[in-house]
């Protein structure tokens, strides 16, 4: 992709900035290092610039008296990473042969310490021919195959990421003020969506409406690329949100269900993260660092309420919502790195653990696993508040409160711990201080599973894998032999991706990134591994694994007994609030 900006200029120095710290992605993830250019010219006549020796982010320039306007180009890779993987700061890929994900950003500057709410831009895009797209932006006009849009503020417009493909199509989901849902894919057929999908996407948004009493968009579309060469993602906006699923999400039962909180989640993001934002994050331009002390509210939240709006406008089912929750669990029990690092300290080094591999993850880093451990925690405050105010309020009053009523345009509201802490209060008087410095702050092996059986449920490693553990491993291309071995490998080449610490694998000395030859002597393959943990003829004998490594072969001998394990929730007595929290609760 390419760009051309003119900029209005008065002779002098004068400093342009390319966004570093984004919005959404809670770190400095602009993606410098895929950008070719800028190259500047004044009068048709190139200018020559100088990189801020100590911020690459910044270009210093001198604008020559008599000029009032300068022109930048840039050029970006759109296909840098086509396996997927980030590197550095390149930017994942964002466009196929059929479809393309415009995030502006990418492709502009701006004048260095200005706040971004008083730039305007106005912007335009030329397309392939015959291409569609939707954005949050007000198309002003159509030229051949450029479009104009209304001018808005340098927030707003990085703030409406642009979905185009040749494949596309748009439904509308109802909602006031209005909800629409597009679709771009890299084949045809891959756009076809269920009746029972649509009318679940549609109750998506009338449970919304209902759990948070107000909207703060004026409209708001949902940008839904289905490809499989584009890594995966969400990307929450004020009035959109950028989804990216595998091709056939709509069409293949077991991705669909693994895709089913991707949209609830970002679509909670419009109130929780856009409209409601920690002000630590809240920065007045992309390139103040931002504090990201407050994830566990941003994306914590997001991730509970994810789940249940996706159960409750019927994208999962209530067992799909207890697997789920039972995924969640079992991963964060595997995890190690708790018992160094607490939740809080990994919320604050986020910016650095978005960008580490799922190697070693369990055993040193904890990686992102804010999202789902405040997702526990979440629901453990959910419980407690149903269970002591004898059902009469819930986390859903929380939701009204702190993100609700009146309805707005998007604006932001920025809030700190006491706003949260205050508002729980208002719901349910309660020491909620010392409830999440508490958690926030220990250092505690075990992953806290207490909400869970408040709820009236205990996770339990049975020899079932669940729908939900089913559809995740297809999702994710790969075979999760966590609880059982105590590692999970690639679906295709058999590359051990993270092992469990204290697992029998662990204890055999497997290590991430080893390549699986054989099993007991026999060629590797999944169903060799099934087979052979479902029939154990001879438990005591060790299993045999031979790896390659760093071009070494070496046997390595697993004591393990046992056969396959997977996490599920099994009920305990008390009354089951998953049951209550599941419920719909618009009409
Ligand atoms: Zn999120």
């Amino acid at each position: 992709m390419s760009s051309h900006l003119e900029l209005p200029v008065s002779a002098g120095p004068l400093t342009l900035v390319y966004p570093k710290w984004l919005p959404g992605r809670h770190s400095p993830a602009g993606p410098l290092t895929s950008v070719a250019g800028p190259q500047f010219s004044a009068n048709g006549n190139p200018l020559v610039w100088h990189r801020d020796p100590i911020d690459p982010y910044s270009f210093h320039l001198e604008i020559p008296a008599g000029v009032a306007r300068l022109d930048a180009d840039l050029e970006i890779l759109t296909a840098s990473a086509p396996d997927g993987v980030v590197q550095g700061l390149e930017t994942p890929r964002s466009a196929t042969e059929s479809l393309l994900i415009l995030e502006w950003n990418q492709l502009i500057l701006y004048p260095a310490e200005t706040h971004t709410d008083d730039l305007v831009y106005q912007s335009s895009v030329r397309l392939p021919h015959d291409w569609k797209f939707a954005t949050a932006l007000t198309k002003v006009a159509t030229t051949d195959d450029t479009l104009s849009f209304a001018p808005v503020s340098l927030t707003t417009l990085v703030d409406s990421t642009l979905l185009a493909g040749r494949f596309f199509r748009d439904l509308p989901l109802g909602g006031s003020p209005a909800v629409t849902l597009h679709i771009a894919a890299d084949t045809p057929v891959a756009l076809h969506m269920s009746p029972q999908t649509e009318s679940q996407y549609k109750r998506l948004v009338r449970e919304a409406a209902a759990l948070f009493g107000a909207t703060h968009y004026g409209h708001y579309e949902f940008l839904w690329a289905l490809t499989d060469q584009i890594m995966p993602d969400g990307l929450e906006h004020h009035e959109s949100s950028d989804d990216r699923s595998p091709l056939r999400a709509l069409l293949d039962d077991p991705t669909r269900r693994a895709e089913a909180n991707l949209l609830p989640h970002e679509y909670v993001h419009s109130w929780n993260g856009k409209y409601r934002r920690p002000s630590g994050i809240a920065t007045p331009d992309y390139q103040t660092p931002m504090q990201d002390e407050m994830l566990w509210v941003y994306e914590g939240l997001t991730e509970y309420l994810g789940d249940v709006l996706a159960t409750r406008s019927g994208l999962l089912t209530e067992p799909e919502f207890r697997d789920e929750l039972a995924r969640i669990a079992a991963a964060m029990d595997s995890h190690s790195g708790r018992e160094w690092r607490s939740l809080q300290d990994s919320t604050i080094a986020a910016p650095l653990l978005y960008y580490q591999s799922r190697a070693w993850a369990a055993r040193l880093r904890r990686q992102d696993d804010f999202y789902q451990e405040s997702a526990l925690l979440w629901l453990e405050a959910d419980t407690l508040i149903r269970r002591e105010s004898k059902g009469k309020r819930s986390l859903d009053d929380f939701c009204r409160l702190f993100y609700g009523p009146p309805n707005t345009q998007p604006q932001v509201s920025a809030y700190d711990f006491n706003a949260v802490v205050n508002t729980l209060n208002a719901v349910y008087p309660y020491d909620w201080a010392k409830f999440w410095s508490e958690r926030l702050n220990r250092l505690r092996p075990k992953a806290p599973l207490e909400g869970l059986q408040a709820a009236g449920w205990q996770l339990a490693l049975t020899d079932n894998p669940s729908t939900m553990h089913a559809a995740h491993e297809a999702d994710d291309k790969d075979l999760d032999l966590r609880y059982s071995l105590g590692f999970y490998v690639d679906d295709e080449g058999a590359t051990i991706g993270d092992v469990i610490p204290r697992s029998p694998a662990d204890l055999a000395g497997v290590s991430p990134g080893s390549h699986i030859v054989a099993l007991n002597g026999y060629k590797w393959s999944k169903e060799l591994l099934h087979d052979t943990l479902a029939t154990r003829i001879e438990p005591t004998t060790p299993l045999t694994l031979l790896v390659e490594k760093d071009n070494q072969f070496k046997t390595l001998m697993i004591n393990y007994a046992g056969g396959e394990r997977f996490p599920n929730l099994t009920r305990i007595p008390g009354p089951d609030l998953l049951k209550e929290i599941a419920r719909p609760v618009a009409r």
